[in-house]
């Protein structure tokens, strides 16, 4: 054993790898309540767009119930898929499913890009594209967005030209706002793969799922985690044009999604209609709560067709804000790229919760350390 193994080995690596940027994801908050000293059920989990119902109690029910788990799963996730493909209104051989829709992200990376090729993506936008960008090497073309955060769609267009991918979320995380059919259409126009991520597109009440039978270079990306709650069992799909999709379900891990995941998705499909009224309270308490927030003259709320208020903090350091609100429990996200500097995303939670916020802006208002 060498002094420093690690860094021995790793000179065999991949080089940009090794010197990739980490991705920042949500801390857990067993860890965050040891380190804020508040107990756990005290905190208020503002910052990961999670569903603050949870998953259907048939969920548990369907896990518990579930007989197989010493065997592999159905490595072609028929049940899923068909149930999914009704959900959805597409066909199953248009689907693959995969742990998360991070992993359908990943393996859209991992079939279209070659090092070197060109992936458009227009920030400020989840930070997972420019991630599988650079995993796969792609000489990433970031058009920005404008300052209303729509779309600048003539550069994009620019940038397509030659470009094997374009990522898009819609709605977008974190601005909250979604792509416009007519500039969707645009884009769809060009050679390029265009990736609709959907994620939050139950709290918006649309969806381009539609248009993939019309397109066969759209690819449309969806999620239980936000809508069904189940973003710790991991469980996302796509709608592919059929060559890809199979493809695709050629190239990923043969077992890519565990049972205890599909049983669960199973479940939530049919209790959709209790999971979709959880969806219609969440988007109500989205309104009260940007009217609740509204009341801050020292913040700006932007308008949002998801599961989150993204806030512009006016006068005074959003790092600030985000840190004496952990102080009081309440957890949210702070940003610091282009375009969104200076702002805080919050989760839409359950009316408790907006009102645990709205006491802790109000203290911090009033200067009470
Ligand atoms: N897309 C967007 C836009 C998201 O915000 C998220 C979750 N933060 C995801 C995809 C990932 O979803 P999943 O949990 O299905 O991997």
């Amino acid at each position: 054993m060498g002094a420093k193994p690690d860094d021995g080995l790793l000179r065999l690596a991949r080089r940009d790898l090794v010197a990739m940027p980490a991705y920042a994801p949500v801390e857990p908050p067993d860890v965050l309540a040891k380190r804020l000293g508040i107990p756990e059920e005290r905190l208020v989990k503002l910052d990961g767009n999670e569903n603050p119902y949870g998953p259907s109690p048939k969920v548990r029910e369907a896990m518990a119930r579930y007989p197989r788990y010493h065997l592999y799963p159905d490595p072609e996730q028929r049940r899923m898929r068909e149930a999914v493909a009704e959900y959805a209104g597409a066909d199953p051989a248009r689907i693959v499913v995969g742990n998360g829709s991070d992993e359908l992200l990943d393996l859209t990376g991992r079939l279209f890009i070659s090092p070197g090729d060109a992936v458009v993506n227009a920030p400020p936008t989840f930070g997972i594209y420019e991630f599988v960008a650079r995993t796969y090497a792609a000489k990433l073309i970031e058009v920005p967005r404008r300052e209303d955060f729509s779309l600048d769609v003539d550069a994009m267009e620019a940038a397509l030209a030659g470009a094997k991918l374009v990522f898009l979320s819609s709605p977008n995380n974190p601005t909250g706002n979604a792509v416009p059919p007519e500039a969707l259409e645009r884009l769809l126009a060009h050679e390029a793969a265009v990736v609709v991520d959907e994620a939050y597109a139950e709290f918006a009440g649309g969806t381009f799922v539609p248009l993939t039978a019309e397109h066969d270079n759209l690819i449309v990306l969806r999620t239980f985690s936000k809508w069904a709650g189940l973003a710790g069992l991991r469980a996302g799909y796509g709608v592919f044009p059929t060559a890809v999709a199979e493809t695709l379900r050629k190239i990923k891990m043969p077992y890519n999604m565990n049972v205890a995941a599909q049983a669960a998705v199973l479940a939530s499909l049919e209790d959709r209609e209790a999971l979709l009224a959880n969806v219609e309270r969440i988007i109500q308490e989205r309104g009260r709560m940007a009217e609740a927030l509204g009341r801050f003259p020292w913040l700006r709320v932007y308008p949002s067709q998801a599961n989150f208020l993204l806030c512009q903090v006016q006068g005074r350091s959003a790092t600030d804000v985000q840190l004496q609100l952990r102080q009081r429990g309440v957890l949210v996200r702070y940003f610091d790229a282009p375009g969104v500097r200076g702002c805080i995303r919050v989760s839409v939670g359950r009316p408790e919760d907006t009102d645990r916020l709205s006491e802790a802006l109000a203290e911090i208002g009033a200067g009470v350390a």
